[in-house]
């Protein structure tokens, strides 16, 4: 079992993705140059990574008082990973870049995922220099961002700090103005930073010849207080190791240094950092103080970054998606080896026969197209909604501005539902192995490890759930919300004949999913629609894969192969077995069930 088909199928068949040749800024590519991109990829993630993904996970970074050390081949890997030119892929052709379109440059790096996800494929880096390239000075997008693009520099984001985790607003890195003529710097308006950034991942190893920080810091006013709220957030660049105007090192060590690293449960080959800032461990030109370059106005700083947080967030949908790929092959194959036990026949079991391979069992086999229907339907999102930032990036400006409010709808589900989902499939993996499953001689428990850490990192599940509910599917008076509910009615259109039922249930699940929006909101109090705000993204998100199935499943209608067998089956295991799940979750959504809200602390 590979993945590839699955990827081609998913490509070509489904999201005719050879279709945006005919866009001028997409003209020169083909059917040839996109599998070109999707073999080496492949090939470098079966060479380069997935033989060292156990090796990665056992020798963690450790700090020898100078430097991070990590595997000699994590060092191959990002040498190979950055010569394949993937970092720029999408770049424009000027600047070194392949002019890929984005769905093609996710399902190549899909590949990587699964191979070994905390290896990692430059998420960091390229996301960081894609939000130069639009918010960036010329020279800033020449010096830092065009060096990340080669692999020369490194990029990490600096959000987070020990007591500011999911409210950014509380962020306390100060950022002040660095002696006179701080304006004029050409790299931007230059700053010193003082604080703490906690979790950073990426934050220090010797991978790269620099590290691009980009970090939230507040200006204080001018009593010197620093701005509640977001407001006051402003962006900087603050290198590892300060650079010249032509990118060139100067030789002088800019004021981060590393404080510690953590030891995670999961995705083990990252170093993940706390690092402090301007402490005076590295002083620049005789101060404490980290030099910072300011991006964009001060006070916008949340914004800017969200350009990076939103490509983040489907790529970290797109990690938990392979994680859960990665389990179901290996439980596959497990399945299809380990015989035990007996069918039951009309006169019971016959112990006098050889025992069956567990694979014959239906209970594993649920297990399987469990794993099969969440990781597939999750793929298929992740590459539905690159598609969509395809559209933004190129299509009319109506279409454009449509792909825009679909994907601040669907861009919490293609985080959370596999953040959730996959990591369920990677449960039901180690199941399948039983015992052997929950060792270290087989993978799956790393796969396990790996993913558990999608629910909490670029918006843990909870707050994912509050911003879908309380903001995504309000905006613009509901507009994306109808958007989407168009795109699936059209598929229940498409679905009617050969697949009735499921149409029906999808409808249905949209009204349920309509109705307990309005009834969530129908109250005065926010606070009392967003209490169920988690089983509302869980009801969505399963309205959403089952949308994606019944479209997919349409499209492998007329073809009997094996793979098509199993896409239909997996269609009919979601309805059947998943989609019914949503009532439960809705109901407490429609009657803003107080249950949790309103038990107070003592009764727990
Ligand atoms: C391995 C790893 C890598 C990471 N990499 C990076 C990185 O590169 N850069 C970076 O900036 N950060 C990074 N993070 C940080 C990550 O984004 C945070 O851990 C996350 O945002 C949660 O913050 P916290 O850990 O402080 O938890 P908290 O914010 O304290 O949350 C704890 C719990 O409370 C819930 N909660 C919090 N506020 C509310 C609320 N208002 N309503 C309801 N529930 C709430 C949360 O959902 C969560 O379940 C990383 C984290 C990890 C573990």
């Amino acid at each position: 079992m590979s993945l590839r088909p699955t990827v081609d199928f998913l490509l070509h068949d489904w999201l005719n993705v050879e279709s945006l040749q005919s866009r001028e800024r997409f003209a020169d590519h083909s059917r040839e140059t996109f599998d070109a991109v999707l073999d080496t990829c492949e090939r470098i993630a079966r060479e380069k990574y997935a033989p060292f993904n156990r090796l990665v996970d056992t020798q963690e970074p450790h700090f020898d008082g100078d430097k991070v050390i990590l595997p000699q081949a994590t060092h191959e890997a990002y040498k190979a990973y950055a010569e394949s030119g993937m970092l720029s892929a999408a770049q424009d052709y000027e600047i070194g870049g392949m002019q890929l379109p984005y769905t093609v440059e996710a399902a190549a790096n899909a590949f990587f995922a699964m191979a070994s996800v905390s290896i990692g494929s430059g998420m960091l880096t390229s996301g960081n220099a894609n939000l130069l390239m639009v918010h960036g000075t010329d020279l800033q997008k020449k010096v830092f961002a065009a060096n990340e693009f080669s692999g020369r520099f490194s990029g990490t984001m600096c959000l987070s700090e020990p007591q500011a985790g999911s409210s950014l607003s509380d962020v306390m890195t100060r950022a002040t103005p660095d002696g006179e003529g701080f304006e004029s710097d050409a790299l931007g308006p230059r700053y010193r930073l003082k604080g703490n950034k906690m979790w950073i991942s990426s934050g220090e190893h010797e991978l790269s010849e620099n590290i691009i920080h980009l970090v939230l810091a507040k200006i204080p006013d001018a009593n010197g207080q620093l701005v509640p709220g977001v407001k006051g957030i402003s962006l900087f660049i603050v290198p590892k190791k300060l650079v010249d105007t032509q990118g060139q090192l100067t030789g002088e060590r800019n004021d981060v240094a590393l404080a510690g690293l953590n030891h995670k449960c999961g995705w083990r080959g990252t170093t993940n950092t706390l690092l402090n800032f301007g402490e005076g461990k590295y002083p620049v030109r005789g101060e404490a103080g980290a030099v910072g370059y300011l991006v964009g106005k001060p006070g916008e700083g949340l914004r800017c970054m969200f350009h990076m947080m939103n490509e983040a967030r489907i790529g970290v949908g797109m990690a938990a998606t392979m994680l859960g790929m990665a389990g179901y092959y290996a439980s596959l194959d497990y399945a299809k080896n380990r015989p035990q036990g007996r069918p039951t026949g009309a006169g019971g079991k016959d112990a006098s026969q050889p025992q069956v391979r567990i694979i014959e069992h239906a209970d594993i086999k649920r297990m399987l197209l469990a794993q099969k229907a969440y990781s597939e339907g999750a793929l298929a999102l992740a590459l539905y909604c690159a598609r969509l930032v395809d559209e933004q990036h190129t299509g009319t400006a109506e279409d454009a501005d449509v792909a825009r409010l679909l994907l601040e709808v669907l861009t919490p589900i293609a985080k959370s539902f596999p953040s959730e989902w996959c990591l369920e499939a990677n449960s039901l993996a180690i199941q399948i192995h039983g015992g052997y499953g929950y060792t270290r001689d087989f993978p799956v428990e790393q796969y396990w490890r790996d993913n558990r850490l999608n629910m909490i990192h670029e918006g843990t599940h909870g707050i994912q759930a509050m911003d879908l509910l309380g903001r995504k599917v309000l905006m613009e008076n509901g507009r994306g919300l109808k958007l989407l509910a168009e795109r699936m009615l059209a598929t229940a259109a498409k679905a009617e004949t050969a697949w009735a039922p499921e149409a029906a249930a999808l409808r249905d699940a949209m009204k349920q999913v309509g109705q307990a929006t309005q009834e969530a909101w129908a109250g005065a109090e926010p606070a009392q629609a967003l209490a169920n705000a988690v089983p509302y993204l869980q009801a969505f998100g399963h309205t959403v894969i089952a949308w994606i199935w019944l479209d997919v499943a349409c499209s492998a209608a007329s073809d009997d192969s094996p793979a098509a067998q199993g896409r239909r089956a997996a269609c009919r295991y979601f309805y059947r077995y998943e989609l019914p799940k949503i009532g439960a979750w809705l109901n407490v959504v429609s009657s803003r069930d107080p249950t949790c809200a309103d038990l107070p602390e003592e009764a727990f």
